[in-house]
């Protein structure tokens, strides 16, 4: 009897138990080991996805009012770790500080600057880390879409880390 009932409780799992799993597999998603969640400015949860293809490091998309970040894997993969999780927050600030409804001339700008703050309070940031940055920054000469050459913006991103620099809004 107690075999029986083992075998039933077995088998029942073996139905169900896939689907926790996946859930959760979903809701941890990982940037370079850590696990990472976003919020947008409506308190809604940002969907995390990897896009091979994608054009860019990261983007942030909305699609139906369901906000999402993607990034490329195999153009994530080369990069520093720290600096994999500095995209994700630079695209996570997009969302959180409501650029894809509300654009600005400095979103870009604010955006490096949130992310760099919220890596340092989490205390995956060191100054250093982001000093670490300029090789890979400087390789970018700035674009239509409101960067900065790469050491003009890792000068602002420094300036940032320091508190010199305040973004246009705080969460
Ligand atoms: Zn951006």
């Amino acid at each position: 009897m107690i075999r029986y009932v083992l075998a039933f409780v077995v088998s029942l799992s073996a139905i169900f138990g896939s689907y926790p799993r996946a859930k959760a597999a979903e809701s941890a998603f990982k940037v370079a080991g850590l696990p990472m969640a976003c919020t947008d400015f409506r308190g809604r949860s940002v969907v995390s996805l990897q896009v091979s293809q994608l054009g860019d490091v990261g983007r942030a998309w909305v699609v139906n009012t369901v906000p999402y970040i993607l990034l490329d894997p195999e153009l994530m993969r080369p990069l520093p770790k720290t600096l994999q999780v500095f995209f994700y927050l630079h695209e996570c600030a997009h969302h959180v500080l409501g650029h894809w409804y509300n654009p600005t001339g400095s979103s870009e700008n604010d955006a490096d600057c949130w992310a760099i703050k919220q890596g340092r309070e989490r205390a995956i940031l060191r100054r250093q880390d982001v000093v670490n940055f300029e090789p890979w920054l400087a390789k970018s000469g700035g674009s239509a879409f409101g960067h900065l050459p790469g050491p003009l913006r890792l000068k602002q991103m420094l300036a940032c880390f320091d508190g010199a620099v305040e973004t246009a809004q705080q969460h």
